[in-house]
């Protein structure tokens, strides 16, 4: 039997790993910066709330869903997204009293059902932020500053920030008359577009195979009532005056219908199709839509894959700091309790203070050679020898791996 990954999934290794964890790593860095707590919830929820949340014309609903019944009968899904179940979080444990802040992250592995891809993938990882409790435009445009920082926080400063504004249950009816309107005679749709005219008309604006027809197209600005036309300035206000550039995109839509006023991406221009890194934008009903307050939210994701897909073009994480690994050894047996007392206590302690080192226990069913070997195999830098001559005079021998010097000290300076 050969087994195999699931088609769409990874196995992470070597520098992948290393720099996924360099990553999040980062993101916690700047998160906590700009005062966000992390918040880790199941990877399977009732596959209702993401139906009721995502909205069910969807893409991720109607073809990208993960749903599985349990022994019980219950419906489940695992999760395609993160701000359904933070919601959910939010209002089962009624966070906005615990975390009075509004502010919060997570990280973790999300599952779509979709063709894979270079940057497309069953099971893919995401960052993401949620700022509930605040529905000004300067919370807008702090998740956008936030969202540009996560990227220039591990380099990768070549992005285009994408806004736009989907309006408010006011103004976007008079919108989506507009684009019915528009549609309406249009023969050549393809079928989902077809189907979804009626049901969620923005959608199309998405649509992957024909929205390059879509040319004069209505365009949601042009029908903001007062009160979003003026969010909406004030977010390019406060975004020029702290010098983000952005660029306006009239057909930014999001897939995914919780959102309401800004929609925001960033681009990067070095991943072709699968171009953004970063989505998000304002949901200020769904709170409320899911039986919570009336609370109003701006969150965004970031694909850590994609993302790494732009690094590793950009060569930008080719030299993360590897820690120095050293094997202690021994060349008699009878010292092996000895030496792996030394090993333990320098895994704990460091090498001279030095904690940034990898320790590599002694074996006692080896000979000298091997372990010599197993040190040359593994990248080691030093071995630390115990050998019972040297041991007698209170010293142990030290094997530089880099140049082949072998030099003696007194045990007690190693630490
Ligand atoms: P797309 O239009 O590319 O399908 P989306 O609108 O479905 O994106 P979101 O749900 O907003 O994407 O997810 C936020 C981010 O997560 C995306 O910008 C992307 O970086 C990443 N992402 C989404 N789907 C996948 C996937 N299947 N594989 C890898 N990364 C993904
Ligand atoms: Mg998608």
């Amino acid at each position: 039997m050969n087994y195999k990954a699931p088609r769409g999934t990874h196995d992470i290794f070597l520098g992948d790993a290393m720099s996924i964890s360099f990553l999040e790593f980062k993101a916690k860095e700047i998160l906590k910066k700009y005062g966000f707590e992390e918040i880790r919830t199941p990877i399977f929820e009732d596959a209702d709330l993401f139906v009721r949340s995502i909205g069910s014309n969807t893409d991720i609903v109607e073809k990208e869903m993960y749903i599985f019944e349990d022994k019980k009968g219950r419906k489940l899904a695992l999760r395609p997204e993160g701000t359904a179940s933070l919601v959910r979080a939010f209002i089962e444990h009624k966070i906005y009293n615990l975390m009075p802040t509004g502010k919060f992250f997570y990280i973790g592995e999300m599952f779509r059902y979709e063709r894979p891809q270079l940057g497309r993938y069953r099971q893919f990882h995401q960052i993401g932020a949620e700022f509930f409790g605040n529905s000004s435009p300067s919370a807008d445009a702090e998740m956008i500053i936030l969202a540009h920082d996560l990227l220039s926080s591990i380099g990768i400063n070549n992005t285009s920030i994408y806004i736009n504004s989907l309006g408010c249950e006011k103004c976007r009816p008079h919108f989506r008359n507009a684009l019915i309107e528009y549609f309406g005679p249009t023969k050549d749709l393809c079928n989902n577009c077809c189907r979804r005219l009626k049901k969620n008309p923005l959608r199309l604006l998405d649509c992957k195979i024909d929205s390059y027809k879509f040319i004069n197209i209505p365009q949601i600005l042009n029908y903001l009532c007062i009160k979003c036309r003026d969010n909406f300035d004030t977010l390019q206000v406060l975004l020029k005056g702290v010098n983000c550039s952005f660029n306006i995109d009239k057909k930014l839509v999001r897939g995914l219908d919780y959102y309401t006023q800004t929609v925001f991406e960033i681009r990067s221009s070095d991943l072709e199709s699968k171009d953004t890194l970063i989505a998000g934008g304002r949901y200020d009903n769904l709170i409320k839509e899911l039986g919570g307050p009336n609370t109003p939210a701006v969150g965004f994701a970031l694909g850590s894959q994609r993302v790494l897909l732009v690094a590793k073009k950009q060569k930008l994480f080719s030299n993360l700091k590897k820690t120095e690994k050293i094997l202690i050894a021994i060349a008699n047996q009878e010292l092996f309790s000895i030496a792996f007392s030394f090993a333990i206590k320098m895994l704990r302690n460091g090498l001279k203070g030095d904690k940034n080192i990898s320790v590599f226990c002694p074996k006692n069913t080896e000979n000298l050679t091997n372990q010599l070997k197993f040190a040359d195999k593994i990248k080691a830098s030093k071995v630390i020898i115990f050998a019972k001559d040297e041991f007698k005079k209170g010293k142990l021998l030290v094997k530089n791996m880099h140049n082949g010097i072998q030099s003696e000290d007194f045990i007690n300076n190693f630490f």
